[in-house]
């Protein structure tokens, strides 16, 4: 069982913009947002327009309709690779992603980083103990022992990544460019380039997982940060809430697996899905990334996440709680030590379960749901300065409670 603070489930009876109601009536600011699934706002009117549309027009037939096009145009634009394979969830797409990098390459193994997550996908539940690989909490029924199949490395520690590719076993290295799933950890100067030159030094492909990191801007971190990736893995709220997957490769490795399959026979086994890409999702992502997640939309829900950071730190210093805040465009964590962690260790280290339930149930209790697992919220569209305002002035009370002075 994960951990969850609160008294959940709450039902929800309806979601809009950036507000639900549970099935007792009461309203809830929602910074959860469907752990990105929602980033967009609940149920944004351009997303719907086009999903209803195309409810009338078939939902799914196999084949790809003229929004696969507006899709993977839009992906390509954002994130400068040029070829895109639609899935259902992020976690399909890390999947065949995983695959067709040992296809690729001949290797057979897999670099995460610890305290990681991609979905469940069995390579990835590993971690280090005393510098050994082994299973992590999660993973269930995996065939063989993850010290088979996975390398995993510290975040931020070029000298073990640079000892873990020179194996030269190593197919991909799958890692977000900020870690978002152990709270939020970022990347030192330098590390994500060392990363990139060592993965092609190394004939390692470079996979970033951009699910959350998608919070960074319209192109995610790649785009942000001039990074130069492989493949770019997305998903959760590119579909505006409908579900949808995909990932880019970079021309050179889609001709590849081209030519394999029209060169050598290889049968690349069931490509995304059958119902990836399905029209009913793909007019979700066309109409929500060309309508719904625009510029203008980002600067919109990073301006908030700066007010909600501001509120954050402004409490922090009347109240003297020796927590950080962190921000990564339109998300944004407090968490439970004074400085940023540099690993998934150290943002570990400072989790405190029975803190946290508090400062959960207060907020709740005040009308707001966080992100659960963290202290974290994220910023759509639809989220205004009431909403964030309404969220500093709950935790006020609370630290105040908490470290009266
Ligand atoms: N990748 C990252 C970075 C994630 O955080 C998650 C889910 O939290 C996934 C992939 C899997 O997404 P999904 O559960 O929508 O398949």
């Amino acid at each position: 069982m994960v951990k969850w603070p609160g008294p959940f489930p709450l039902y929800v009876d309806r979601a809009e913009g950036a507000h639900f109601t549970c099935a007792d009536g009461v309203d809830h600011v929602d910074l959860c947002l469907g752990d990105t699934g929602a980033m967009t706002g609940h149920s944004p009117a351009a997303t719907v327009a086009r999903v209803r549309e195309q409810v009338g027009r078939g939902i799914t037939a196999m084949l790809p309709t003229a929004d696969a096009s507006v899709a993977a145009g839009e992906l390509s634009r954002r994130f400068g690779l040029p070829q895109w394979q639609f899935t259902l969830s992020a976690t399909d797409a890390n999947r065949h992603v995983i695959r067709y990098a040992r296809h690729l390459t001949g290797r057979p193994k897999v670099l995460v980083v610890d305290f990681c997550y991609h979905g469940s996908v069995d390579e990835t539940f590993a971690t280090l103990d005393g510098g050994e690989v082994v299973a992590r909490r999660g993973n269930i029924g995996a065939p063989v022992p993850p010290s088979e199949t996975t390398v995993v490395v510290p975040f931020n520690d070029v000298e073990a990544l640079e000892a873990a590719l020179a194996r030269e076993d190593v197919a991909c290295a799958l890692l977000e460019p900020a870690m978002t799933n152990i709270g939020i950890v970022l990347p030192d100067d330098g590390y994500l380039a060392a990363l990139r030159r060592l993965t092609a030094e190394h004939g390692t492909l470079l996979v970033l997982d951009e699910t959350h990191t998608l919070c960074a801007g319209p192109g995610g971190c790649t785009a942000a940060w001039g990074l130069d990736p492989d493949v770019v893995v997305v998903g959760k709220t590119i579909g505006g809430g409908v579900p949808a997957g995909a990932f880019g490769l970079r021309a050179d490795l889609s001709r590849r697996l081209l030519a394999s399959v029209e060169l050598e026979d290889v049968d690349l086994g069931g490509i995304g899905g059958t119902l990836a890409g399905n029209a009913l999702s793909l007019a979700a992502v066309a109409a929500t990334l060309t309508e719904v997640l625009t510029d203008d939309a980002f600067a919109h829900m990073e301006a908030r996440a700066v007010e909600w950071t501001d509120g954050v730190q402004q409490v922090l210093d009347e109240t003297g709680a020796p927590w950080h805040v962190t921000r990564l465009g339109c998300r944004a964590e407090y968490a439970f030590s004074p400085t940023a962690p540099h690993d998934g260790a150290e943002a570990a280290a400072s989790d405190d379960f029975a803190l946290q339930q508090h400062l959960h149930l207060h907020a709740l209790n005040r009308g707001l749901l966080l992100t659960p697992f963290h202290n974290m919220a994220l910023m759509s569209p639809a989220t205004t300065p009431a909403d964030v305002q309404q969220h500093t002035d709950a935790f006020r009370e609370c630290a105040t409670g908490l470290f009266a002075r």
